[in-house]
């Protein structure tokens, strides 16, 4: 089989002229039966890799998705281009099962999508067993791996069902988050040769990244959705109450918004996401529940209303933005207090210590991300492993203030890390630099330091600010997930040593994005006061 005829299923089936990036490559390894790794980002067109040679392949093709609420959807849109294609999961009772199997032993689809959880049943995977499959396409692979941030225990029982099935199907693993760890991990436990690894890159170049610090957020989202009226957008907020509240708050400006999490009947999450997807809203609110496989082309903003707990999490709802190609933007409203919702999550999560660990541990990248004054593009493409220039594009890139020389500040905080002996972390060096009095300091003896109250004039909450841009400017590094104590770095040294000078930007940014006096402020105040 060759690439010609592939090229002509996009045509004629799909209606493409031409492959998107990755799509020659992915397909030739699946065509020659390699096990392959494909990873692309959100709306990159990962599902055609597997549907045209599922075209072109005389047997069948598994497609393993964990988006059980979308199975029917991208059935049906497969039927509608002519291809036979169904699903099985828990919403299928049995003898419907028995009757889509049957239906496939007689070759009457190409293509079925199955939910991981199907495979914890040996009876299932026998049953697979007897099938004549030819692909076997794990999408959101990255579900399989414990390093990822979207773990689904499920994913686990893929290896064994492989090695249950007679036919020795070629796996196509596909996703579009994957840290270099993670997808090493997914070739490891799905036997792909790490050199049949396609990597289309990160990079989004039509997201527009920006981190709002020191806003507030409600005034900051009325005034963002009055200036670009009518665009279609996600805002993402951490807790359901959370998504409630701001989705009133729209709704009262008669922005049409629909709110989404876990919390709603699944007949009323359903009636939101249609809404949403047919443009009959503007704005869907939602946790993280919202969102994994829609496929929604012109959403032109994601805005998070409060900082997610992992940097990989961030950029794929992010992503969700423009997957259409055309300009858009994803904007993060930081606070440094929303972490502690984030906080409260890993806790109450069950997870055990070393994934509680490893849970702080992307907290902070995630806070980095918020805090770092360098290219924000480059901050994601790097913690997925790649080299990119800046971007030019992002509110880093854009941010036009001064940057100031802030040496001298920086070494008393670092000289402060280092007296501490790299013991504490940021609340107790800050507590140390403005000259605190509280149980702790005084236990430990560090009112003795000659770095004490160094910082006597300057808030607490000022002085943390700092520690958290001299660490995402890689002066200072924090070990350790849950306490993490700070380290001085190679650079810090230097700058402490006076070989190298640390600059900030430090002036406010341009606040508002309407003038205070528009009238939406005063509505919004009148809000604030029923
Ligand atoms: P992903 O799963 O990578 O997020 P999809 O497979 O859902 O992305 O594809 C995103 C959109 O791009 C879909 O609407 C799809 O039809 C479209 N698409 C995929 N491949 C091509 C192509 N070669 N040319 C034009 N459009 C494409």
């Amino acid at each position: 089989m060759d690439l010609a005829a592939a090229q002509q299923v996009l045509k004629t089936v799909f209606g493409y002229d031409e492959f998107r990036p990755g799509q020659k490559a992915v397909i030739e390894h699946v065509l020659a039966g390699d096990s392959s790794l494909a990873i692309m980002p959100t709306g990159g067109g990962k599902s055609l890799c597997y549907q045209i040679p599922a075209m072109l392949f005389s047997g069948i093709t598994v497609v393993v998705s964990p988006l059980i609420s979308l199975m029917k959807d991208q059935v049906d849109a497969l039927n509608d281009s002519g291809i036979p294609a169904t699903f099985i999961n828990s919403s299928v009772d049995w003898p419907e099962i028995q009757q889509r199997l049957a239906a496939l032993h007689n070759g009457d689809y190409k293509l079925v999508y199955i939910a991981p959880e199907r495979l914890d049943s040996e009876a299932f995977v026998q049953a697979l067993a007897r099938l004549p499959i030819d692909l076997l396409a794990v999408d959101e692979a990255h579900c399989i791996s414990q390093w990822g941030h979207d773990f689904r225990p499920s994913y686990l029982t893929l290896s064994h069902a492989i090695e249950q099935l007679p036919s020795q199907p070629q796996v196509l693993a596909l996703t579009a988050t994957a840290t270099t760890q993670v997808a090493h991990d997914i070739c490891q436990q799905l036997w792909i040769d790490p050199q049949n690894e396609v990597n289309t890159g990160f990079a989004r170049d039509n997201l527009n990244l920006t981190v709002v610090k020191d806003q507030d957020t409600d005034r900051y989202i009325l005034d963002y959705l009055q200036v670009n009226q009518g665009e279609t957008g996600i805002i993402y907020a951490s807790t359901r109450k959370e998504v409630e509240r701001l989705t009133k708050l729209l709704t009262k400006q008669h922005v049409t918004a629909a709110a989404y999490h876990a919390g709603l009947s699944d007949e009323q999450r359903q009636q939101n996401q249609e809404d949403f997807l047919y443009d009959r809203i503007q704005v869907m609110v939602a946790t993280n529940a919202f969102g994994m496989g829609i496929d929604k082309s012109n959403v032109r903003f994601v805005i998070h209303a409060q900082v997610p707990g992992t940097l990989e999490a961030y950029y794929q709802e992010a992503g969700r933005a423009g997957r259409d190609g055309l300009p858009s933007e994803a904007i993060l409203v930081y606070h440094a207090q929303d972490l502690q919702i984030q906080r409260f999550f890993i806790d109450q999560s069950g997870m055990d210590e070393e994934h509680r660990q490893r849970a702080y541990q992307k907290l902070q990248v995630m806070n980095h991300y918020a805090n770092t004054e360098g290219c924000l593009q480059q901050f994601i493409l790097q913690y997925f492993g790649e080299v990119s220039p800046a971007c030019g594009r992002c509110s880093n890139c854009l941010d036009e203030r001064e940057s100031q020389d802030v040496t001298t500040a920086a070494q008393q905080v670092l000289s402060c890390v280092v007296r501490l002996r790299s013991r504490f972390g940021k609340g107790v060096v800050a507590q140390v630099l403005t000259g605190a009095r509280n149980q702790r300091i005084r236990d430990n003896n560090l009112t003795m330091l000659p770095t004490y109250g160094l910082m006597a004039n300057q808030k607490q909450k000022t002085v943390g600010e700092l520690i958290d841009f001299l660490t995402a400017a890689g002066y200072l590094q924090s070990v350790g997930g849950q306490y993490p104590t700070l380290q001085v770095t190679a650079s810090g040294v230097a700058v402490l040593k006076g070989q190298e000078q640390a600059y900030r930007k430090m002036a406010q940014r341009v606040k508002r994005l309407v003038p205070e006096d528009t009238a939406l402020f005063g509505k919004l105040r009148d809000l604030r006061r029923e």
